[in-house]
């Protein structure tokens, strides 16, 4: 297995450069070559040798950890060996992606013609009780679509179609979740399971309409206000300069050091900076880096819970397992941030900020961002329609955007553009975003077969348990199976929405 190893040690080298440079562009804004870097991950994929290598080993008679290992960089490398008009293809793609990528980091949102950040329009949503206000910063997200648009959005999605037809696969959605080991039909059951719950989750948004708005009907622009309604907790003002220390005293209570970890934050605002939060896993159990942009509010501590989630998560992996690494679903890692993420309202978090008066809202508001999340299922099939259709202008996107959400989730269409390319991942990262909603799935199951187990309510009861629990049966095997398979080995049950909704 050496030679095999090496050549993915190599490759990882190469990776890890190219993913400091975006770390770069990311928080300063410069580009210190990208496309170049890009090129360089090209020209290794595409290298004979190395193919000749990774076929060497697949053919051979392995046991099944290395036949694993041979099987994850076949799938790496295998679609640069198919032809040159495929590997053409991707290096347009990548360049095109990187374009739109420097437009969405750069633009800055305008409202009565000033300058406005979006974690400013995202306080308007939640404090802004003129509901007229709220509906204005709303919209003002839209304005990125048509620069997007102008940038060559479309262009980007039509490379993208070619590719997967090229392929041969049958559209770019399920060229995607191929190469994520995901079966293309994991989709197919969700709508109807999903209809099953409409009732609720509108009966819900109308009950607080009703509560809050003197309205019957809860609005895109309503949703983080009702939130802030429902817990005012999480929008007061903490002091976040000690943010460090207050997240290592929470995850040592799962037996987890940070200080024992290489995990850079950089979480205030800047100009030239993205506007969002993210983790860099640069090099797995070696270099982690978190961006976020935070400004002392409560709520903000559920980003750097989830992206330091990602952070242990990357350390508690074996650095020498470069291949196993990267067969990890990133369904387990949205699953194990999230997991971290969904303790903001958890008394083992909150009480290093407030006493048990919370304790009613938060769980409250625990309940209803869950019932509600089920609108994000909008986001991911609406990223589904954009390879699924014929799309010429920005109004057959928006065409598209208005029927998925009135057959999903019976919405009137709005007068006004809807916002949509200010979610990066149409452009950064398509077919991706099942992977948090999914990751929720993953770990409500978690939470019940851990709770279930031990006999307990809650994960709080037993934390360090959970901890073992977590590295032990799932972060120590995550790169082991496909995402599936784990997900069966852990619940011994199919994946299904129901882990979620029930
Ligand atoms: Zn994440």
């Amino acid at each position: 297995m050496e030679r095999l190893l090496n050549m993915s040690r190599e490759l990882d080298k190469i990776q890890t450069n190219l993913s400091k440079l975006a770390w770069v562009q990311y928080t300063v804004g410069y580009d210190f070559g990208i496309e170049e870097a890009h090129k360089k991950v090209n020209e290794f994929m595409q290298d004979k040798k190395n193919y000749e290598l990774v076929l060497e080993y697949k053919e051979k008679s392995l046991d099944p950890i290395n036949k694993r290992r041979a099987e994850i960089a076949y799938n790496y490398i295998k679609p640069y060996h198919l032809s040159n008009e495929l590997n053409e293809l991707n290096l347009k793609i990548k360049k095109k992606t990187n374009e739109l990528s420097m437009v969405l980091n750069t633009f800055r949102f305008k409202l009565d013609g000033k300058e406005v950040s979006s974690v400013e329009l995202t306080q308007i949503l939640s404090n802004e009780e003129n509901r007229e206000l709220r509906k204005k910063a709303y919209f003002a997200r839209n304005q990125i679509n048509k620069s997007l648009i102008d940038a060559g959005f479309i262009d980007l999605i039509n490379l993208r179609k070619e590719y997967a037809l090229l392929y041969g696969d049958k559209d770019f959605v399920e060229h995607k979740l191929k190469l994520n080991e995901l079966s293309p039909t994991i989709f197919d059951g969700w709508k109807d399971e999903l209809k099953l719950h409409i009732d609720k989750l509108n009966n819900k948004r109308k009950e607080y309409a009703e509560r809050f708005l003197n309205c019957d009907e809860m609005m895109p622009w309503d949703e983080d206000y009702i939130l802030a309604k429902i817990a005012p907790a999480q929008n007061s003002t903490v002091y976040m300069s000690n943010y460090y220390e207050v997240l290592r005293k929470f995850f040592l209570k799962f037996g987890v050091d940070l200080d024992k970890f290489n995990i850079t934050y950089d979480i205030f605002s800047r100009k030239n900076k993205s506007e969002w939060g993210y983790n860099f896993p640069i090099q797995n159990g070696v270099d982690s880096r978190i961006l976020a942009n935070v400004k002392n509010k409560y709520h903000e501590y559920g980003v750097l819970l989830h992206e330091t989630g990602h952070g242990i998560h990357s350390f508690l992996l074996d650095p020498e397992e470069i291949l196993l690494n990267d067969g990890v679903s990133g369904i387990i890692s949205e699953g194990i941030a999230n997991l971290f993420g969904g303790f903001l309202y958890d008394e083992m978090f909150y009480k290093n900020f407030f006493d048990n008066s919370v304790e009613k809202e938060f769980k409250e508001i625990g309940e209803f961002k869950k019932l509600n999340y089920l609108r994000f299922i909008g986001n991911i099939f609406f990223d589904h329609e954009l390879y699924r259709n014929d799309i010429k202008s920005l109004d057959d996107i928006y065409d598209l955007y208005f029927n998925l959400y009135k057959d999903l989730f019976g919405d009137k269409p709005f007068e006004e553009e809807p916002p949509f390319a200010y979610r990066i991942h149409y452009t950064t990262h398509p077919i991706y975003m099942h992977n948090y909603f999914m990751g929720d799935v993953t770990c409500e199951m978690l939470r019940k077969v851990f709770c279930q187990k031990h006999g307990i309510k809650s994960i709080s009861e037993k934390p360090m348990e959970f901890g073992e629990f977590l590295i032990s049966d799932v972060i120590k095997v995550s790169g082991l199976y496909k995402y599936e398979e784990l997900f069966k080995r852990i619940s011994g049950e199919e994946f299904s929405l129901k882990w979620y909704l029930e």
